[in-house]
């Protein structure tokens, strides 16, 4: 050992370093926690340091945004592990619904030329499992290529025995306490993944499409009209009503009469409804309730009723009359040519709009009715505002306390099904004798209502959310009281990218709020994003997308750790410019060789010992 420090190589040689030392470092335990629970001598007062990880998911490569909440959280963590302090670092994957299923099923497709459906869910979910045993493995030991000192004994799994447990408890809990309801909504939907998806995960951009003018005939026979004007003409066959301003004087003489819906003929009335905007298109709106979010509160005011007339397929079913069975926008595309024939188009316009699209499909989503499942949400958001606003949690910056309490305070019920197989089926099974619902902790066997056999399971999974949303308790054990639950929650630290503090922070506030009446940890710091050096987005199709492996192969995890962890600031996005790691990695060799002198230097005034006695005589 003596002489390998005395005879240290020009540069540092980081390649044959950091995996052998990273070895040895998991192989003695290192990374676990001093006074283990666990393990006798533990002192429950001496208070730990806890952080749970932002979960990968399952299907993930690593990318930047990993190598971000690594290098923070691993400071974090080795900062207070040398302080002497009790530290844990949970790890853990997600199961990833939507996007673990896409990738099984492409695989599926390719190698066995096999479809979902085809093989049905049982053996669907058998070949996931077994795609999560051979490639789960594979972003865990990418994290810890970057040097991750997380408890890897205390790896956990979205969906493992103990975190499925969690989700039930959870589930049942919510549902006994009238928390859960089933119900039609207006959610959005996906056609190319046939699941729905939460606002969070649309994205609005400007497009540039057309607004439709036409006409809306009363049924009085004067000949007199409405001008109306749309964007997507298709969904014409689900109008319920024309709404006017009840103070718009070219339209108001009309409310209460009633028009007819283009070529399918059906009555329908107009009304007064102060949203409105005189101002836009013809200041006249057709409403479309079972397809339009802000229809849909109009139809509420007016208790109009509501027409779906897409399929799941975004196919225009039985109440489109001669345009069931088409595509939504072939049935857009000849239902105008119909109009155009009967005299009812007034003229077409380029039209910028917004268009909502799918993040993970890419396809344009359609709002539409459908049978789901909520979480009542108004009194967990209340606790989670709480926790904020009276100071137990603090989030860093402190600006985004304000975007946190804007969300909350304007939250809707959350929709928790996902139309998936790969996830935490609803633990709901329904009779089909009495049409009652049994939800129970275990499996039940017959209905608690009439005692029929005749039960089923609800199809649906839970949003991936549900679980995540749990995690900084149920990767401790949650629900049993394990000593792991006793003595690292609440955890200390939520470290994450301020992408997700509403798909994931605030859930897991008001999980944890709920479930355990404490919050799940008392601070909440958020790193930005990182851009390519000119401040672009990185994305595959910009071609400027860096992978942190090459990196690290190139100039050592170090370098890049250093980089990310001095280049940025919380909460503000960070430009990445190679030159930048490559600064730093001649940087690290700065003080490799620092160290090289001192020990040279070391090595020149340490006195020789005194030779042993009867040697070289
Ligand atoms: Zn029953």
């Amino acid at each position: 050992m003596t002489s390998d420090l005395f005879t240290l190589p020009k540069t540092y040689d980081f390649a044959a370093t950091e995996q052998r030392i990273y070895a040895w470092w998991e192989e003695n335990g290192y990374f676990k926690p001093s006074n283990d629970p666990n393990l006798p001598g533990h002192n429950p007062d001496i208070p730990p340091y806890v952080i749970s990880i932002p979960p990968p998911n399952v299907t993930g490569e690593l990318h930047l945004g990993h190598a971000m909440f690594v290098s923070m959280e691993d400071l974090m963590i080795r900062y207070h592990r040398m302080k002497g302090i009790p530290t844990l670092w949970v790890p853990g994957t997600d199961h990833a619904g939507i996007a673990t299923q896409l990738q099984v099923e492409k695989m599926l497709l390719r190698t066995e030329e096999v479809t979902r459906e085809e093989i049905g869910r049982e053996k669907f979910l058998e070949h996931t499992w077994e795609w999560k045993h051979k490639f789960g493995s594979l972003i865990t030991n990418q994290i810890r290529r970057l040097g991750a000192s997380c408890d890897w004994t205390r790896e956990r799994f979205t969906l493992d025995e103990g975190l499925s447990k969690a989700v039930r408890e959870a589930f049942v809990t919510l549902y006994e306490k009238g928390l859960i309801y089933r119900g039609p909504r207006l959610i959005n939907w996906s056609p190319g993944l046939k699941t729905a998806v939460s606002d969070l995960e649309v994205e609005y951009a400007e497009e540039q499409g057309k607004l439709y003018h036409f006409k809306y005939m009363l049924t009085d026979g004067s000949g007199n009209y409405l001008p109306v004007a749309t964007t997507r003409p298709e969904t014409i066959l689900g109008d319920t009503a024309v709404a006017v301003h009840p103070e718009d004087d070219r339209y108001k003489k009309y409310v209460g009469k009633m028009v007819l819906v283009p070529i399918l003929n059906r009555e329908i009335p107009v009304v007064a409804d102060e949203y409105v905007d005189r101002e836009f298109g013809t200041g006249a709106l057709k409403v479309t309730p079972g397809h339009d979010p802000n229809d849909y509160t109009i139809g509420e005011r007016h208790h109009l009723p509501i027409i779906s007339v897409l399929d799941k397929e975004a196919k225009v079913n039985e109440n489109g009359g001669p345009y069931a069975g088409l595509d939504r926008f072939e049935a857009r595309k000849r239902l105008w040519e119909d109009m155009r024939i009967h005299k009812l188009v007034i003229k077409e316009e380029p039209h910028v709009h917004m268009v909502p699209r799918s993040q993970r499909g890419g396809e344009i989503v359609e709002p539409m009715i459908s049978v789901q499942w909520f979480v009542k949400i108004e009194s967990l958001a209340e606790a989670a505002l709480g926790a904020v606003k009276d100071g137990r949690i603090k989030i860093v910056p402190d600006h985004f306390e304000k975007v946190y309490y804007n969300w909350l305070e304007n939250i809707q019920d959350w929709c928790i099904s996902r139309q998936l197989w790969w996830g935490h089926r609803i633990p709901v099974w329904h009779c089909g004798t009495c049409g009652g619902q049994t939800v129970s902790r275990e499996d039940p066997v017959k209905c608690q209502h009439c005692a029929s056999e005749a039960i089923e399971q609800d199809p649906d999974v839970l949003d991936t959310w549900f679980s995540s949303g749990l995690w900084p308790f149920s990767t401790l054990g949650w629900p049993d009281k394990t000593p792991d639950v006793g003595y690292f929650y609440p955890t200390s630290m939520m470290e994450t990218g301020y992408d997700i503090l509403f798909f994931w922070v605030a859930r897991m506030i008001m999980m944890g709020m709920e479930f355990t009446g404490q919050p799940p940890f008392h601070t909440v710091y958020l790193h930005g994003l990182i851009r390519d050096e000119h401040g672009r987005k990185m994305s595959k199709s910009y071609g400027n997308v860096i992978d942190p492996l090459g990196v690290m192969d190139e100039m050592g995890t170090d370098a890049l750790r250093f980089t990310l962890l001095v280049g940025s600031t919380p909460g503000k996005d960070m430009n990445l410019s190679l030159k930048k790691v490559e600064a730093n990695r001649n940087f690290a060799n700065k003080i490799w060789n620092a160290t090289r002198f001192v020990l040279n230097a070391v090595k020149a005034l340490t006195p020789q010992p005194p030779l042993p006695r009867g040697e070289g005589e």
